[in-house]
């Protein structure tokens, strides 16, 4: 009984292991048949080394095992190698290697077999056993160089384009000017996006981010402000060009799975939006940015912070008590954190804040929901008030939040996620001055209007107000979208790569 047990044991773990493996394997894009043919082989494979007697006499059990472990054990090791190999692996491969020719080795010795060929043969299993371990240990340092060597050269653009002199118009009249800053596009499921209505809520729809193919190009906003009393500071700071052109290097400092879990083209980012080239374009170097704003901790919005050492860095508590995921993109700067303490009163449908100067001139709203700590950050202008958004809501078309919403985790998140989406409406309604600003917008709000705004830092009035209107024609005052503004996936012509986002 207690056998059984185990054994049943024994194949739900295996059962487990394997979903992952072709999880991992479907995100890396093998097609779903051969994906489905290589489950039941491996399935298969479990079932029949842990109940042989089903199989028959012993020489059937050992062809039948043999016909499903080859091609199983082939096709592992082949799939590994097209589709999840990266360089950095090669010592682990060569270590795992010499582990087990150790082990083989081994346990010849110790069953105490006399016979002549065995003893030779443990000896040069072993011999190759530790050539392989000193192998696997040189490897490491060619690795490591082949790795910079190959970002150093797909660098040369972007180093161009740094040193290319940027002009700043330095702020005469002490106005306050605000920059969008593109740090590349993300590819993100539709539904993870937008489908928060249909079925993508909660666990389901993360697991469904996992295997599902219709996918989007979204941007990545950071914003600089240039503030006459305080400096230049950001309001997040996008990904950054390591995470673009070099994912697995860059995940692999984090964890393993945060290499598996993610596509290698997640990010996209020519050499002119890197972070820096967008300071130098405009007459800024890094060193100056006094102050980032963190909205969150996710890696779109801190991967920048690796050029920002000097940056004080202000986020929630929360979010970073709760743990970051990417610890490698918070390296430099976790001496430089400061955590808000919203003791500044409640703050319009707010009922905490945090004036971060005490000049009321940039207010600090804590708003849980995308993340435990998440924030958003309030700046007054002289014409009107921005609203940075950071991912509270991705677009504009989603302040209609009935219709269209964004993934949550689900339970409390999604309860404190559209209390959320309710103080920031609250927020917009009750000052017709204040425009928001998203991290993702993929609207022609983004594109077109706030670029046109805010293309020298200041919009004045009117500028503001074209964006209200703009608003005000997608939006009905209370909430909803107006005809030809909901949003559609539009497959991609060839089938296979990134569809669109089609609004009507
Ligand atoms: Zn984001």
């Amino acid at each position: 009984m207690l056998k059984i047990l185990g054994k049943i044991g024994l194949l739900v773990a295996a059962l487990a292991v394997s979903a992952v493996w072709l999880v991992v394997l479907r995100l890396k894009d093998v097609p779903l048949p051969l994906l489905a043919a290589y489950g039941l082989l491996l399935v298969g494979l479990v079932a029949g080394l842990l109940w042989p007697g089903v199989l028959g006499r012993a020489s059937t059990r050992r062809r039948v095992l043999a016909f499903l472990g080859v091609p199983v054990g082939l096709g592992t090791l082949g799939l590994y190698l097209a589709v999840v190999y990266y360089v950095t692996d090669l010592p682990v491969l060569l270590a795992l290697a010499a582990a087990g020719c150790l082990a083989w080795a081994a346990t010849t010795v110790l069953h105490g077999h006399r016979a002549a060929s065995q003893t030779r043969r443990a000896f040069l299993t072993g011999g190759a056993g530790l050539v392989l371990g000193v192998l696997s240990g040189l490897s490491v340092s060619w690795v490591e160089r082949h790795r910079r060597d190959a970002l150093t050269r797909s660098d040369q653009p972007r180093q161009a384009a740094m040193r290319a002199e940027g002009k700043r118009s330095r702020i005469a009249d002490g106005t306050v000017r605000v920059f969008p800053i593109h740090t590349g596009d993300t590819i993100v499921t539709y539904g993870q996006f937008y489908g928060g209505l249909d079925g993508w809520e909660g666990l389901n729809g993360y697991l469904r981010t996992l295997v599902d193919k219709t996918q989007i190009a979204v941007p990545v906003y950071a914003y600089l402000i240039d503030h006459p009393r305080h400096g230049p500071m950001l309001v997040d700071t996008g990904v950054n060009w390591e995470q673009a052109h070099d994912h697995d290097g860059y995940y692999d400092h984090n964890h393993m799975v945060s290499r598996l879990l993610t596509q290698r083209d997640e990010y996209q980012m020519a050499p002119e939006q890197d972070l820096r080239v967008h300071l130098a374009r405009l007459g800024y170097d890094a060193k100056e940015i006094t102050t980032v704003f963190l909205t969150h901790v996710h890696d779109d919005h801190a991967g920048g912070l690796r050029y920002l050492p000097r940056a004080s860095v202000v986020m929630d508590r929360r979010d970073w008590e709760q743990g970051v995921l990417y610890p490698y993109s918070f390296d430099l700067v976790k001496d430089n954190l400061s955590f808000p303490a919203f003791t500044s009163g409640p703050f319009g449908a707010f009922p905490a804040g945090q004036d971060h100067f005490g000049d009321g001139s940039l207010i600090l709203l804590p708003i849980p929901g995308h993340s435990p700590g998440h924030m958003s950050v309030l700046l007054r202008l002289e014409t009107g008030s921005v609203l940075f958004m950071g991912d509270t809501l991705y677009t504009l078309p989603h302040l209609a939040t009935d219709q269209v919403r964004q993934t949550t985790i689900g339970g409390a998140d999604t309860v404190h996620q559209m209390e959320a989406a309710r103080r920031i409406q609250n927020l917009l309604a009750a000052d017709p001055r204040t425009v928001p600003l998203f991290a993702h917008d993929n609207t022609r709000y983004q594109s077109e209007l706030v670029a046109a705004a805010f293309a020298q830092g200041t919009p004045g009035e009117a500028g503001l107000r074209e964006l209200r209107t703009h608003l005000e024609s997608v939006l009905t005052p209370d909430w909803r979208l107006r005809p030809g503004h909901a949003p559609r996936f539009v497959p991609p012509a060839s089938g296979t790569g990134v569809g669109q986002v089609e609004f009507r």
